[in-house]
Parts: structure tokens; C-alpha cells; sequence
């Protein structure tokens, strides 16, 4: 009977602890697998480009939050901290977070050097377009908005795949699968606009901000906005007299609304020169539900509508 017990006891235990030690090693493994690599990335555009790249493979945060206006950013010890917990971020470059970037990765300067986050300018190697404005010291600054132009949004997503598979080699083939539908969905877009645009009958179209100067660059168009391309200021009395001036004269009869830069403007010159009020996706806050693909196409559709 003792020995019986003993047994008992003996074999509980053993079976006990190989339940113990299976659930242990099946859960670890299930989190080595689902975990995803927490990426960091400077606002929405770049958020966009990296989540079609980086599919489930990836958990995207914003420096910048969605609904905040990028050109003229702050960050806060909040909005920083998550680069704590990266391994990977990546921002736009051209000038759009150069008043906060250096600034802030310095506060992780450790993780850098010890080669723990990888830091990537995902515009890096395309010609940027050089505004009017100038800097504080002279020097002409270059257009951010290259996620608007499709080319530059596949240079983009080309280095932004790289990145990914550079910090996170084991999912290789799918970032070079995922980059690979994006680009051929760009492809997609560039040809069918291309010869959609070559026969509209005007080239011209007004927005909020100068946001559109390489789109419009790719496709032999025109912009002419309410505000410039960096937001430095509130539009001019005599701005806003010409842009006026200008909408009547040449019959404009769509005025471009985004959501962030001066919409009251936008309705209101609308209104003035009889034109209607669309909204347009700068892609610097994404709406709900859209990704970069569904809103680059959203806004080709409706400049397209407005030329013809
Ligand atoms: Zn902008």
C-alpha cells in the first residue's frame, strides 16, 4: 500500500511536470512567433507605407499623433517614449521633422549606439524638389511632400522594406512579397493617371496646402494653394485676393479642402468663386479605414474629376 502510494505519488509529479515544462515551451514558442517588431515612425504617410510593407509583422507607432499637423510638430516626452520600446524607426527626411529629430534621438543615443533601434530616412536617395522658401541661414529647403508623388512613395517603401528586413531578417520574403503587391499596385495607378491626365482638359488645381508639387510634377500638372508648402504663416490678404482672382478668371470649379490646413479658407474661396469644396488627403492624417494605396488613388480620382 505504501509503495503503491509511492508510485503514485512519483508518477504524478513526473506527469505533472511534463504537463508543466509542455505548456511552458508551446506558449514561449507561440510568443517568439506572433511577437511583432515594434517599429517607430515620424507621422501617418510613413505609417501607411510601412504598415503595407510590414504587414502583420509589425506594430507601427506615430511620433507625431494622427489628426496633428506635421510641418510645424513638437514632440513630447510622451510622444518620444515610444521610442523606447523600437527597434526600428524610420521618418520622412526633406526637412519635415528636422526642428525635433536630432533633438530627440539623442535621448536614445545608448540604444543607437549599441545598435538596439535602427534609425532610417526613408526618402533617402530621391531628388528632392527645392521650394521658394529659405531657411533661418539662406539655404533653399527641399519639398517633404515626396509620398504624394507614386515614385517617390516606391522609393520609399523600397528603403522602408530594406529597413525592415535588415532589423527583422527572418521575415524576408514576406516584406519582399508585401513591397512587391504595393509597387505593382503604384505601377497600377501611375499608368492608368498617366494617360487619364494627358487627355484632361485643364492641368490645373487648387488645394489647402502646396502639398502636391511632385504629384503634380509626375503628371504635368499645376498647383495653386492657399497656404505654401511648409505652413510658415496664415495666407495673405493680398494671397488670398489673387488665389480669388485667379479661380475666376480661369473658371476653377473645384476647390481642393484638407482637413488640417485652414478648411474655413478653402470653403470660404469655394464659395467666393462659385467652385465646389472636395476634400483631399495630404496623407498627413489618414482617414479611418483608408491605407496609402485607397487614399493615393482617392485623390488622383477627384483632381482627375476636377480637370474635366
Ligand atoms: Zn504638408
Amino acid at each position: 500500500m505504501k509503495k503503491n502510494f509511492l508510485i503514485y505519488l512519483l508518477l504524478s509529479f513526473f506527469l505533472l511536470t511534463m504537463g508543466g515544462c509542455g505548456t511552458t515551451n508551446k506558449e514561449a514558442q507561440q510568443n517568439a512567433d506572433g511577437q511583432k517588431l515594434n517599429v517607430v515612425v515620424s507621422f501617418d504617410a510613413i505609417r501607411a507605407i510601412t504598415e503595407a510593407v510590414g504587414g502583420d509583422h509589425v506594430n507601427v507607432q506615430n511620433i507625431i499623433p494622427s489628426g496633428s499637423e506635421p510641418h510645424n510638430f513638437e514632440p513630447t516626452a510622451q510622444n518620444l517614449a515610444t521610442l523606447q520600446n523600437a527597434k526600428l524607426f524610420i521618418y520622412n527626411g526633406f526637412s519635415l521633422e528636422q526642428s525635433w529629430l536630432d533633438k530627440s534621438l539623442s535621448t536614445v543615443s545608448d540604444k543607437i549606439d549599441k545598435k538596439e533601434l535602427t534609425v532610417v530616412e526613408a526618402s533617402k536617395g530621391a531628388t528632392p524638389l527645392q521650394l521658394d522658401e529659405k531657411a533661418d541661414n539662406g539655404t533653399s529647403l527641399p519639398d517633404p511632400h515626396i509620398w504624394l508623388s507614386i515614385e517617390g512613395g516606391e522609393l520609399e517603401a523600397e528603403n522602408i522594406k530594406n529597413a525592415l528586413i535588415q532589423v527583422d531578417p527572418a521575415n524576408k520574403d514576406d516584406y519582399e512579397k508585401n513591397y512587391q503587391n504595393l509597387k505593382n499596385d503604384m505601377d497600377q495607378l501611375k499608368q492608368e493617371y498617366a494617360a487619364k491626365f494627358a487627355n484632361s482638359k485643364r492641368k490645373d488645381f487648387v488645394t489647402g496646402h502646396a502639398a502636391f508639387g511632385y504629384l503634380a510634377r509626375d503628371f504635368g500638372l499645376q498647383q495653386n494653394s492657399v497656404s505654401d508648402a511648409l505652413l510658415s504663416g496664415e495666407p495673405s490678404a493680398k494671397k488670398l485676393k489673387e488665389l480669388t482672382d485667379y479661380c475666376k478668371e480661369n473658371h476653377v470649379t473645384t476647390i481642393f479642402v484638407e482637413d488640417m490646413v485652414s478648411p474655413k479658407v478653402s470653403e470660404t474661396l469655394a464659395n467666393e468663386v462659385n467652385a465646389k469644396a472636395v476634400k483631399i488627403y495630404t496623407l498627413e492624417d489618414i482617414p479611418d479605414g483608408m491605407d496609402y494605396i485607397a487614399v493615393l488613388k482617392y485623390d488622383l480620382d477627384k483632381i482627375y474629376e476636377s480637370l474635366n
